[in-house]
């Protein structure tokens, strides 16, 4: 072993490092889940949060969960909403019902806008607002999808005090979007985007975020960065993630990642999972 690598694992070994978004249930992992749990436990990346996306993948999601004791989120994403959402809110409920004083159910969602996927707009709307409700009314906090939607979403939030506040997943904005949420609340979930040389709006954003409401991510299997060597997106990039955001801040990759592990535990209350 070369020195600087013995420096780089003593370093990660004494980082905490969660992934707060990643879609671990995904059919793409089918093969090699046991595996990539196993290379994720060695790096230390302790878990990661699943979230929810349609009433068809739930169970399927859940099984997951369980049995690698990944918190998940519930809730209809907006890719996956009808015009009429109206049957699968009513499995949310159902589904919400049964696993509420399940500790490891940790947020409503993945909800929210997309406006590249507006032939079903109305229908994402009515669904937003369904799961803002069942956020409030369980206490839970709200993971969001928002895609070129952002001033529609903020004037949606403004309308709805949640007590837990929640993320904006892949955040993809400006410094002033990103306060407009900040205020209400909210953290923004940075991932892969930032290690794309291109991502220069995200950079600067990023450069200027109060580090309390940073949380790092990174979607998997999708939002693989471009140069990746696999097209198949998986946490292992988190400490690639956390190394730019430190390099954008000039400060320690240990410092940026107490930080985003520190505030996720804080907004989905992790406390009893994590040991
Ligand atoms: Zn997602």
């Amino acid at each position: 072993m070369t020195k600087l690598n013995s420096l780089n694992e003593r370093i990660m070994s004494t980082m905490r490092i969660l992934d707060s978004h990643a879609h671990l249930d995904d059919d793409l992992f089918d093969t090699d889940r046991d595996e990539l749990f196993e290379s994720m436990a060695q790096t230390g990346i302790e878990t990661a949060i699943i979230p929810g996306v349609s009433p068809e993948r739930w169970d399927k999601q859940l099984d997951i969960a369980k049995r690698y004791s990944c918190p998940y989120g519930l809730g209809i994403h907006p890719w996956f909403c009808e015009d009429n959402p109206q049957q699968a809110l009513k499995q949310l409920t159902d589904k919400l019902n049964r696993y509420r004083e399940d500790p490891y159910l940790v947020a409503i969602g993945e909800c929210g806008l997309d406006k590249i996927r507006k032939d079903n707009w109305d229908g994402q709307i009515i669904a937003l607002e369904a799961q803002l409700s069942m956020a409030q009314q369980l206490n839970l906090p709200v993971i969001l999808h928002v895609v070129k939607a952002h001033s529609e979403m903020l004037a949606i939030l403004k309308r709805y005090s949640l007590p837990r506040g929640g993320v904006i997943h892949g955040f993809y904005g400006s410094l002033e979007i990103a306060s407009e949420y900040i205020k209400l609340g909210f953290k923004l979930g940075i991932g892969g985007l930032i290690l794309n040389t291109s991502a220069r709006k995200l950079k600067t954003c990023v450069a200027q975020l109060p580090l309390e409401s940073l949380l790092i991510e990174t979607d998997s299997p999708a939002m693989t960065p471009r140069n990746a060597a696999e097209s198949r997106n998986t946490p292992l990039i988190l400490q690639s993630i956390i190394a730019e955001i430190a390099n954008l801040h000039k400060k320690s990759s240990v410092l940026i990642s107490e930080h985003a592990f520190r505030n996720a535990v804080q907004l989905f209350d992790l406390k009893l999972i994590l040991i």
